[in-house]
């Protein structure tokens, strides 16, 4: 599972060793660096103890290289990133910024595959041929 993940707009490699590493930010400032799980519907998180955030809590993410804003076009809900395999395809990652909402996207084309059980709420939101 050697994906490498990527800023979709400075094209930054945010993935080191296990973790895709983000700059986050709640509505408690200063926000912090979060650690996410590579694996799509992998939703182990690691934190600083002092960047806190309730279920629920609408968490904004950002790239660590070049600071934007990662919100996805498709939904406000939805944070995007690009994952690129071993073969060189890109995807485009979709995941839920509601913490403790489970849901992530994985698009190539009209191709998706879902993850998380929440995935489902936001499938409205693409208008293609689903395939899952
Ligand atoms: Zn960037």
């Amino acid at each position: 599972m050697n994906y490498e993940y990527r800023c979709p707009k400075c094209h930054g490699y945010i993935r080191i060793g296990e973790h895709i590493i983000l700059s986050a930010k709640n509505k408690d400032l200063p926000g912090g660096l979060i650690l996410l799980h590579p694996e799509p519907g992998n939703y182990a998180v690691i934190r600083h103890s002092t960047f806190n955030y309730e279920k629920g809590d609408l968490v904004e993410f950002f790239c660590p290289i070049c600071h934007h804003n990662l919100d996805s076009k498709k939904h406000m809900n939805l944070a995007m990133l690009i994952m690129t395999d071993e073969s060189g395809k890109d995807y485009d990652i979709y995941f839920s910024k509601v913490a403790g909402e489970y849901s992530t996207l994985k698009m190539i084309g009209e191709h998706m595959e879902i993850f998380g059980e929440h995935s489902g709420e936001y499938l409205d939101f693409f208008s293609l041929s689903q395939n899952y």
